[in-house]
């Protein structure tokens, strides 16, 4: 599976959604993780996959999950979900737990992305 940016106009949702979540790799602590993307299906389920390009921790989420994060965060929507706007609880699989780990072994657990956050921070 190739990894790259995907700055431009096509297929850089999820790109800026990790970027603007995820500024800080769990991992490593880097503050320039400068995440690139790849994906893969399993048993006909696709996932992001999500690879720091410090340590080369990748994180694997459900395409469709990502896709219900972005709608949730979207200000426009905000007005109609307000009576629903529970967040909805996605996981995100620590896939690799890359070659800098600062932290206890992560290697294939699941979090929210609030809680990687956290973790970064706590780094
Ligand atoms: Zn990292």
């Amino acid at each position: 599976m190739g990894f790259k940016r995907y700055d431009g106009f096509m297929g850089s949702m999820p790109q800026k959604f990790i970027d603007d979540k995820l500024p800080k790799c769990p991992m490593c602590a880097t503050n320039n993780p400068y995440w690139t993307l790849s994906h893969e299906i399993i048993f006909l389920t696709e996932f992001y996959l999500f690879k720091c390009s410090e340590c080369s921790a990748i994180l694997s989420v459900r395409m469709d999950d990502v896709v219900k994060l972005m709608k949730s965060s979207t200000p426009k929507l905000n007005f109609f979900r307000k009576l629903t706007s529970e967040k909805p609880q996605v996981y995100f699989k620590i896939k690799v737990a890359g070659n800098k780990q600062k932290t206890a072994c992560y290697d294939g657990v699941e979090m929210t992305i609030d809680e990687l956050a956290k973790l970064a921070d706590s780094l």
